[in-house]
C-alpha cells in the first residue's frame, strides 16, 4: 500500500531506541525526513546514522530532554514546520503510592501528559493550515487495562488521552488527526526493567517473571518494536485520514474483551 508520505517531515520524540525508534524507522522506510529525539547524544547520533544510511531520507538529530521547555524548543526549532509529530518520552517509575510524594505526580504529569500537549500546542495550528497533520502520541495499555506498581503511568497518561479526546475532534476538519497508540509488552528496554521490578518485589528472577508475560499473552511473546512502528506509519499516512481520536491497543490481545 502506498501511504503517500514521501518528502514529508516528522519530529518523533524520544526515539533512540525502542518504540520511539521503531516508529522512526518505519516513517523513514516510507521516505518521510526525520527530527530524532532523545536525551544521550551518542546513541541518538548512532541511531541517526543508521535510519539515514539504510532509507537515505535526512534525519537531524536533536539531544534533548523532551519534557523541558529548552528540549521542546530546540525540537521545534529544528523543525517549525512538521507533517507529523511522534509524541513520546520515558515512563515514570513504578512504585507504591504511598512513597509518591507530589513532586513525583507532578513530574509524571509533566512528562507524559503536559510535555505532549504542549508539543501538539507548537505544531497543530501549522498543521490546520497547510491542511495536513498527523499526531500520534504513544501512551500504553495502563490507560485501558491499569497496572498496580504503574499508577503514576495509569494517572498522567488518562489525562493526555482525556485532553487528546476532545482536541482531536475539533482539528478533524483539516485534515489533521490526533490518535494514541497503546503499547502492551514490547521487547524494549523499559521492558526489561518493568519486569526486573516486578521480579524484585516478588522475590523472584526476572526470567520467571519474564515467562509468565509471555505465556499470558495469547501470542506467547511480546511485540517488537517494528511491529508498533508499521502500526505509526499507517497512522499517519494519507490513508488513515478518517481515524481520529482513537486509543488503539496493540497487545497481541491481552487484553480480554468481545469490543
Ligand atoms: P525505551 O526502550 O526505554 O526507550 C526510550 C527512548 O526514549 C530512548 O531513546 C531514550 O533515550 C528516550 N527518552 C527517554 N526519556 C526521554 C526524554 N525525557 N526526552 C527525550 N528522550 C527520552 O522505552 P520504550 O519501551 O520504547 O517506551 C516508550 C514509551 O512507551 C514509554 O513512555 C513507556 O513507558 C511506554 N510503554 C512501553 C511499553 C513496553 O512494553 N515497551 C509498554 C507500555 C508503555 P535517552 O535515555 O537517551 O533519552
Amino acid at each position: 500500500m502506498e501511504l503517500g508520505l514521501k518528502g514529508r517531515t516528522a519530529i518523533v520524540c524520544a526515539a533512540s531506541a525502542g518504540l520511539g525508534r521503531g516508529c522512526a524507522e518505519a516513517l523513514a522506510r516510507e521516505g518521510v525526513n526525520l527530527v530524532l529525539n532523545a536525551r544521550t547524544p551518542g546513541p541518538l547520533e548512532a541511531a541517526a546514522a543508521a535510519i539515514a544510511k539504510e532509507t537515505g531520507v535526512t534525519v537531524i538529530p536533536v539531544a534533548a530532554d523532551v519534557a523541558t521547555a529548552e528540549g521542546r524548543a530546540a525540537l521545534l526549532a529544528a523543525c517549525p514546520n512538521p507533517d507529523i509529530l511522534i509524541n513520546n518520552a520515558g515512563g515514570p517509575p513504578p512504585g507504591d503510592f504511598r512513597d509518591w510524594e507530589r513532586e513525583d505526580w507532578i513530574k509524571a504529569v509533566d512528562q507524559n501528559m503536559i510535555t505532549p500537549i504542549l508539543l501538539i500546542k507548537g505544531v497543530v495550528d501549522g498543521m490546520i493550515e497547510r491542511k495536513f497533520g498527523r499526531i500520534v502520541n504513544i501512551t500504553s495499555s495502563a490507560v485501558k487495562s491499569p497496572l498496580g506498581i504503574l499508577g503514576l503511568s495509569n494517572g498522567a497518561r488518562t489525562g493526555l488521552t482525556g485532553f487528546v479526546a476532545g482536541l482531536a475532534r475539533q482539528v478533524a476538519e483539516h485534515n489533521v488527526t490526533i490518535n494514541n497508540l497503546l503499547p502492551g509488552p514490547f521487547d524494549t528496554n523499559r521492558l526489561r526493567s518493568n519486569i526486573a521490578s516486578m521480579a524484585k518485589q516478588r522475590g523472584v528472577a526476572a526470567e520467571v517473571v519474564e515467562a509468565e508475560r509471555r505465556n499470558a499473552n495469547p501470542t506467547k511473546r511480546f511485540g517488537q518494536p517494528e511491529e508498533f512502528g508499521a502500526a505509526c506509519a499507517f497512522l499517519c499516512s494519507t490513508r488513515a485520514g478518517y481515524i481520529v481520536g482513537q486509543n488503539i491497543l496493540l497487545d497481541g490481545g491481552y487484553f480480554n474483551s468481545t469490543f
